[in-house]
């Protein structure tokens, strides 16, 4: 058993790099063959998902871009409900066939805006590839088209996922562990 400490808050190792590397070379190679012929827009939602939006594009074979959106709703380890756009939109994707890549769909608020933002300059589609879902915090439906780990109503960290801003740069996910 791992413990690591951030701040005020004991963190418990869960799912290591290995785990993950290889749940994202099975929807690297879904993608790749859902869009065979097509030319993909990733569209990264910041800042949680820069190492899964990374990793996830090195193991890509089609031809695809990259570009990313910075919104916000969380504050330590609960959300406030509300998603603030920090960083909009550069580029049209009207036309294009849209893919959302997320850290982690939790409430699925983020995912909803996101959604209606991109509907309203009608791209050809809209899918969304998230690396954890927590099923149990849902208060919207979301469609997860691609999704890596199915996971329990807890609070973690790592692999660019942060508690307070700190604990991006673990290459593991912990678990906040309750006390
Ligand atoms: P939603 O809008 O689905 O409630 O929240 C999505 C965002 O909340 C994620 O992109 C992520 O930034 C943050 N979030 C949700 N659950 C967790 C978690 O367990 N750990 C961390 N570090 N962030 C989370």
């Amino acid at each position: 058993m791992t413990d690591i400490k951030i701040n005020d808050k004991i963190f418990r190792k869960s799912i290591t790099g290995e785990e993950i590397n290889s749940q994202i070379s099975r929807i690297a190679a879904s993608i790749d063959s859902d869009y065979k012929g097509k030319k993909p827009l990733l569209l990264g939602v910041l800042n949680g998902c820069f190492m899964f939006a990374s990793d996830l594009m090195k193991q890509l074979h089609i031809e695809c871009e990259i570009s990313f959106v910075k919104l916000s709703s969380y504050q330590g380890t609960t959300t406030t409900g509300t998603v603030n756009e920090v960083m909009g939109l550069s580029e049209s994707v009207t036309g294009r066939d849209i893919i959302i890549v997320e850290d982690i769909v939790d409430t699925g608020l983020t995912m909803q805006r996101m959604i209606e933002t991109l509907n309203a300059q009608k791209p050809a589609s809209v899918a969304i590839a998230s690396l954890f879902v927590k099923p149990a915090r849902l208060k919207v439906p979301v469609d997860v088209k691609y999704s890596a780990f199915t996971i329990p109503d807890r609070f973690i960290v790592g692999y660019g996922l942060d508690y307070d801003g700190l604990g991006r740069n673990l290459p593991d996910i912990y678990d906040a562990v309750e006390e």
